[in-house]
């Protein structure tokens, strides 16, 4: 298949950039041709859907870096994109608290960062102010950052990709790139087996983005994977804190330190830890006792009423650091096109090392790679770009009542409720099946929908959205995957049974 333009990596930085290709042409009038390789059976089951989900203000990166420079320009383009894209977005701001004497100079120094970044609205606060933001909230003094904001993270690279294919690029999925060639003005890509041509190649393979840019000729790539565990909590603590609380990160802090971070969907996030793990794997995402007893211990700390029931799952997000384990700290993202290093007269575009920002940043990084496509292939803006994204942001039940009325009168299975705990309807789920990309794991519907995301984990929900696979899409028991690798069922526990008995 031949493409102008091929993105490797279906993350939230992958779908981003073809989105914004998508909204170009060629210079020359033909349509630009872009196709996004991704090796896992649905798009954002990487890094992207393992993450605080900030939109970060700025303050945390030295002048003068380039993730300093994308993430205040990312976190302006967050609001119009998020609107165009129906994501939800909550902009309830940060407090970075130093809690004694000692954390002061930090705290001072995120401060003139983001003086210098030119991060907006910043405000020093002593502990009364920053009581009247969260009640009760200890630390001598705050650094209160205004723009910071949460944000679906899953939901966002989803919508970023469907733009994208809306506006014609092509995904293939299930399509892990394993070589590429370099040929006379183009570079020969393969991908599940199959050859792709491509005039500009740009590898967005996150974890696994040294690996890519060896397979064309560029040797000088590193990376270490450290993983960030984390807790959920339940709903019922949704609206304990009014604002994200952050501790004040140390100099050589792989992270920003753990924190508790509300989600748009109303749970509280407690981590991320920062551990280095062998490098074997960059794609282990255990939960480990040690930390999930350490994750334990500090939301208690910092939420003494939290009960055991509370804490209704785990996870974990793998950072692709350039640092190794014994250095920790953070390198500056990079992002180059290194065409002439490997000896190529077509564009090889790479970006390395893209961790927290990565997500804040994804459309001020789409923007940077698509002015470098550009000196390959010129390219001129669409007039007939679809930016807006149908439907709406959030899940069916957070619509007003009067609108939930007039879609249930519309479609009867907005009435059914499938998902108790997310109170997700059966046309909810029907519309994640149904999704353009063609995508159709456990996660694929859970991303979509926000099913079997509440507190029973999809004990109610479960078996009920495999009956409708089955009963309605003619799945077959080695049709269902959670999101790759190992199906779910190896076959019928009994044979001979009809409907609804047996699976
Ligand atoms: C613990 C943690 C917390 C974070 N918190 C935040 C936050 O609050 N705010 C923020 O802005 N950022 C945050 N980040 C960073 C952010 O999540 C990442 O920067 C962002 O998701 C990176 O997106 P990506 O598209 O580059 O990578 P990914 O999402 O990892 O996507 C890369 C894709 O490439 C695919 N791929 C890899 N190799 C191949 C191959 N050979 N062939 C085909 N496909 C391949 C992968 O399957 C994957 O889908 C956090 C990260 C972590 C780990």
């Amino acid at each position: 298949m031949d493409y102008d333009v091929l993105v490797i990596g279906a993350g939230v930085v992958g779908c981003a950039i073809a989105r914004e290709l998508s909204r170009h042409r060629r210079a020359d009038g033909g349509p630009l041709k872009i196709g996004v390789l991704e090796k896992e059976p649905d798009v954002s089951l990487g890094t992207s859907s393992r993450n605080s989900a900030v939109v970060h203000s700025g303050i945390n990166y030295a002048p003068g870096t380039l993730r300093a420079k994308v993430n205040v320009r990312g976190n302006a383009m967050m609001d119009e994109l998020c609107a165009q894209l129906k994501v939800p977005i909550k902009r309830i701001g940060k407090l970075t608290v130093a809690l004694t004497e000692s954390d002061l100079p930090g705290l001072h120094k995120q401060r003139n960062q983001g003086e210098a970044n030119g991060v907006p609205g910043m405000e020093l606060m002593d502990n009364a102010k920053m009581r009247t933001i969260q009640p009760g909230i200890e630390g001598i003094l705050g650094l209160w950052t205004p723009t910071s904001a949460i944000i679906s993270s899953f939901g966002l690279t989803i919508a970023l990709a469907e733009n994208a294919l809306a506006n014609g690029a092509r995904f293939h999925l299930n399509s892990e790139v394993t070589a590429i060639d370099r040929g006379e003005g183009t570079l020969t890509v393969t991908a599940g087996g199959k050859k792709f041509t491509a005039r500009v190649v740009i590898n967005a393979a996150g974890l696994h983005c040294d690996e890519v840019s060896a397979m064309a000729g560029f040797a000088g790539a590193k990376i270490w994977a450290c993983r960030g565990e984390y807790y959920v909590l339940d709903k019922r603590l949704d609206g304990t804190l009014k604002t994200l609380i952050y501790p004040v990160p140390g100099p050589n802090d792989p992270g920003l330190g753990i924190h508790l971070t509300p989600t748009v969907d109303g749970n509280i996030l407690i981590g991320p830890s920062a551990a280095y793990i062998p490098e074997e794997n960059r794609e282990d995402y255990r939960a480990t006792s040690a930390i999930m007893a350490d994750l334990r211990r500090e939301g208690l700390r910092l939420l003494p009423d939290l009960a055991a029931s509370d804490f209704i799952r785990s996870f974990s997000g793998n950072r692709p650091k350039q640092t190794p384990p014994e250095k920790g700290g953070n390198a500056d993202f990079i992002i180059e096109d290194v065409s002439a290093e490997i000896g190529t007269s077509a564009g090889f575009i790479h970006l390395l090392g893209i961790e927290s920002p990565g997500l804040t940043s994804s459309p001020a990084i789409a923007g940077m790679v698509r002015e470098m496509v550009e000196k390959h292939v010129p390219l001129a803006e669409r007039d007939d770009f679809i930016a807006e994204r149908p439907g709406f942001a959030g899940s069916f039940s957070e619509l007003p009542k009067e609108q939930r009325m007039d879609l249930i009168k519309t479609d009867p299975e907005y009435g059914e409720i499938v998902c108790r705990c997310e109170q997700i309807t059966k046309k909810e789920i029907r519309q994640a099946i149904e999704n353009p990309l063609g995508a159709r794991t456990m996660a694929s519907i859970k991303y979509r929908a926000r099913a079997q995301m509440g507190r029973c984990q999809g004990g109610f929900c479960t078996p009920r959205i495999v009956r409708m696979l089955r009963d309605e899409y003619g799945f077959r028991p080695e049709d269902f995957f959670v999101r790759g690798g190992a199906p779910m069922f190896f076959g019928n526990v009994r044979d001979g049974l009809k409907g609804g008995e047996a699976l």
